[in-house]
């Protein structure tokens, strides 16, 4: 059983990100795990967070971040302490850059990020233009090539990828502290910031990322590696999950490989 908390499902929720939570629901109902998704609105119970197995908050444009802000703040405690007990999460975009120190707005407000890791965010206005377009990263964490190995055994699924695909649409340029491991390498698209070649972030069993689409129908490795640590973290063992048909997941994953070239990559 896990209890999914979706924070702030009305206002973060941008380009098909509440797919994540259907999918994550839906992998853990196709293999007898039962689900409850939490939606923690604004003015949510912090109790309602504490019982949380696993967090998902999406993108959003800058005004619905600026009111999310203001109540996120009062939950950052909680929120803080959760991330570095190592609960695992999937934060996409805007709710990528709350994790950082700030995000500093293309007319120059600053939101303030909860500060939990060591990154920041600018927008830095109309003279550059956002990025946007399809994104192919290539993995950085083992965890995720364990776990394709084991796939590509399988006779289900006989395929295997280290990329990440996914769509970006932002304005905002994402840099990360000198400790910081980023989600992975871009391969295609633009990432943290359209230079350094990094996207996204990994803290522990949370994990930032501009990859929108929504990420992880296709990507399924990488939702069941976030059910997994959810499961470990909870019940305090060792988990495998059991495999499932994932062709078709595969088909979406590899149709943006090829769109952009990359089709023989690796596979
Ligand atoms: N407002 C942020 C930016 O443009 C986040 C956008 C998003 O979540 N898609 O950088």
């Amino acid at each position: 059983m896990l209890t999914i908390g979706w924070l702030y499902p009305q206002l973060m929720n941008t380009y098909g990100d509440r797919g994540n939570i259907m999918i994550l629901q839906r992998r853990c109902e196709w293999r007898g795990i039962g689900v409850e998704i939490k939606n923690l609105d604004l003015g949510f119970k912090i109790d309602d967070l504490r019982v949380c197995d696993l967090l998902f908050m999406g993108g959003a444009q800058d005004r619905q971040q600026k009111i999310v802000s203001e109540d996120l703040f009062k939950k950052a405690d909680v929120l803080t302490r959760m991330i570095k007990d190592g609960t695992p999460g999937l934060y996409i975009c805007g709710a990528y850059q709350f994790l950082g120190k700030y995000y500093k707005e293309a007319n120059g407000t600053i939101i303030k990020g909860l500060g939990i890791l060591d990154l920041y965010t600018e927008n830095p206005g109309t003279n550059k233009p956002r990025l946007i377009g399809n994104v192919i990263i290539e993995i950085q964490d083992l965890r995720f090539k364990m776990y394709e190995e084991k796939n590509h055994k399988s006779s289900i699924v006989n395929r295997k990828s280290s990329a990440l695909v996914g769509f970006e649409n932002h304005g905002g340029r994402t840099y990360l502290g000198k400790g910081l491991k980023p989600l992975g390498k871009v391969l295609h698209g633009f990432g943290n910031n359209g230079k350094d070649k990094t996207e996204g972030v990994m803290y522990k069993n949370s994990f930032g990322t501009y990859l929108h689409g929504p990420i992880l129908p296709k990507n399924p490795n990488f939702a069941d590696l976030l059910i997994k640590c959810a499961l470990e973290k909870k019940y305090k063992k060792s988990i495998e999950l059991s495999l499932l048909d994932d062709s078709l997941e595969y088909r979406a994953h590899q149709a943006v490989l090829k769109k952009q070239n990359y089709h023989a990559w690796r596979f």
